[in-house]
């Protein structure tokens, strides 16, 4: 390592140290093959994270440049720019160089493009389909000068969201056509009030510093208009990745003359849309060869040395990518098994109830049955628990910190057993996790808990209720969103009717929750859970209803507004009005 790098290094040591986690750092170093595995676990063995880190920066001190370089790059992709900030100088020299090097186009360009743009990673084992990533990557430079609407488009769980992430990792289409960036919107099966809450939240993330928004969009109008003005003035020339739509009416929210490619099951979401065209067919199944890439990689083997029943999992299968991956995964724990696991998905002992007129997945339903019994009793009870979570929902470590009582570091231990598995799957933002099942899994999971959804429903109320006991989620928390718009479905859901009603006919959360996100959404949840509140309170019901709907929109507009105040406007037989003045006393007493 040169003299100016060591400076470098030295002179930032202790602020790196006292920040990083080694573990997602050694993850990068590992695969730039700068560190070995024996010094991972030297690094690991250390007791508190202050003192790996330590380690990790001294055994990096000792290295070449690559090892420098390998560790600024990590930085940068882990959340830390600011420290990476500290030794960029001299890592700079020698960037270029990497740029140069790296294969298939993944430069360090890419990869913060896609980091940043919210890109799924690529599955813990991953094939190349080449011949589909060039057909969609042919398509999207015909977005190069103009906007327009790609379309990938097959059956679920075929692999189209891995296919159009993979397509994206092209140094030099990403520079040419998006240099704007990409960002990723999980889309699904929504609602209008869904709807205008994922586009408040990709606002919000397009503009983290506020600088074209203050107040979060009251309307799927008004949001239309502020993601026009954001990816127009701020990310010109950039790509929306709208993944797994279900609808066209929800793409016309995104119809802001830009550049925009979908995933759906659909080929004709796009048919009420003008504009540009286009639309690419993934089969529903994988090539034959390929799906024995994949269980050769689990198990790393050769295909050629890969047993006759590698052939039959695939058949039986149906090509499944998902389901290939999860028979793969536990092939990995119990390499002699094949011949066991193809009796098991055989069997179809397991009968969905839902079936889809379109497509078998019996096969799915007898992989997940199988991985998931071979669960650890203590794993499968955590598990159970993404029974409840919506469809397309990627739910934050600190949800299920909070939901299971444990620390961060032991939750995503946890959960990256159920990754290496194939039974979930984690995207990365910044320094945050998300984590979310196939909707075909979902099903699965659903179906086979459900006697006892309300249970894990309940769950989820209770540990909110001992998390937070009367405060409310702040913006700067990363479960913020999630609280605010699942909560009451799980009392919904849990059937904790009197919660809900106390959840709603608050005036605190319904403060809270307007000054974020507007009052659509609670109106929407008044509405939907209408028969719940009216058995415990008509009359409670139609006041805060009423009160919403008339004063909800000053109340998202400006959060120096006393809610209190408004309260106390309303008729003196309202329940909103005897909460006010109740509060109004709380607050003079208090002085
Ligand atoms: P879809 O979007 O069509 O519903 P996904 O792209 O989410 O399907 O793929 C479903 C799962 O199949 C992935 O999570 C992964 O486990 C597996 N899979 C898909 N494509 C590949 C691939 N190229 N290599 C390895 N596994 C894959």
């Amino acid at each position: 390592m040169d003299e100016k790098a060591r400076s470098l290094l030295l002179q930032n040591k202790i602020p790196i140290a006292r920040d990083i986690r080694t573990a997602y750092i050694m993850d990068h170093m590992i695969r730039d093959e700068v560190i070995t595995p024996e010094e991972e676990a030297k690094v690991k063995s250390q007791p508190t994270p202050f003192e790996r880190a330590n380690f990790l920066i001294n055994l990096i001190l000792d290295k070449s440049k690559q090892a420098y370089i390998s560790f600024y790059n990590a930085l940068r992709h882990e959340g830390y720019k600011d420290l990476a900030l500290l030794l960029k100088e001299a890592a700079n020299a020698e960037l270029s160089d990497t740029l140069k090097s790296s294969n298939n186009g993944i430069t360090s360009y890419v990869k913060t493009a896609v980091c940043e743009g919210g890109v799924p990673q690529r599955p813990v084992v991953f094939v190349e389909r080449p011949e589909h990533v060039h057909k969609i990557q042919k398509s999207l430079y015909r977005l190069k000068d103009d906007p327009g609407w790609i379309t990938v488009y097959g059956m679920a769980g075929c692999g189209k969201s891995v296919l159009a992430a993979e397509a994206l990792r092209d140094h030099n289409m990403l520079k040419d056509c998006f240099p704007g960036g990409v960002h990723w919107v999980s889309v699904g099966k929504l609602d209008n009030a869904g709807l205008l809450m994922k586009l408040q939240n990709v606002c919000t993330r397009l503009d983290q510093d506020g600088k074209y928004s203050h107040r979060p969009p009251l309307n799927i109008e008004g949001a239309r208009d502020q993601l026009r003005l954001l990816v127009n003035r701020m990310y010109p020339r950039s790509l929306l990745i709208l993944d797994d739509v279900w609808d066209s009416w929800a793409l016309k929210a995104f119809d802001i003359q830009c550049r925009v490619l979908i995933t759906s099951r659909d080929k004709s979401v796009t048919d009420p849309l003008s504009g540009f065209k286009e639309a690419i067919h993934v089969d529903s199944e994988l090539e034959h060869s390929k799906g024995l890439e994949i269980l050769a990689c689990f198990v790393d083997m050769e295909v050629a040395l890969l047993p006759n029943s590698a052939h039959s999992i695939i058949k039986v299968s149906k090509g499944s990518p998902l389901v290939i991956s999860l028979i793969g995964a536990l092939l990995r724990e119990f390499p002699n098994r094949w011949d066991f696991y193809l009796t098991q998905l055989k069997k179809k002992q397991f009968k969905r109830i839902r079936k889809s007129s379109s497509y078998d997945y019996e096969a799915l339903d007898e992989a997940m049955s199988i991985s998931v019994d071979m669960l650890k009793e203590e794993f499968k009870k955590y598990y159970n628990y993404f029974s409840v979570i919506e469809k397309d929902v990627k739910v934050p470590t600190q949800v299920l910190c909070i939901l299971w009582n444990m620390e961060r570091e032991d939750v995503e231990d946890m959960l990256q057993e159920f990754v290496n598995k194939s039974l979930l799957y984690c995207d990365r933002n910044g320094k945050s996790f998300y984590y979310y099942l196939h909707d075909l899994q979902l099903d699965y999971l659903t179906e086979r808990n459900r006697d006892r959804l309300d249970v894990l429903h309940a769950k989820f109320v209770d540990q909110y209720k001992k998390h937070y006991l009367n405060i409310f989620p702040t913006w700067k928390q990363e479960d913020c969103v999630y609280w605010y718009r699942y909560l009451a479905y799980h009392m919904a859901q849990a059937n904790m009717h009197q919660d809900l009603c106390s959840l709603l006919f608050s005036l605190n959360w319904i403060k809270s929750k307007t000054e974020l996100f507007g009052p659509a959404h609670l109106i929407h949840e008044f509405v939907q859970y209408r028969n719940i509140l009216d058995n415990q309170n008509t009359k409670a019901r139609e006041h805060f209803q009423e009160f919403l709907s008339v004063n909800g929109h000053l109340l998202g507009l400006n959060p120096e507004i006393s809610i209190v105040q408004l309260g106390l406007g309303q008729p003196e037989d309202s329940e909103v009005y005897r909460q006010a003045i109740l509060q109004a006393r709380e607050e003079l007493k208090s002085g």
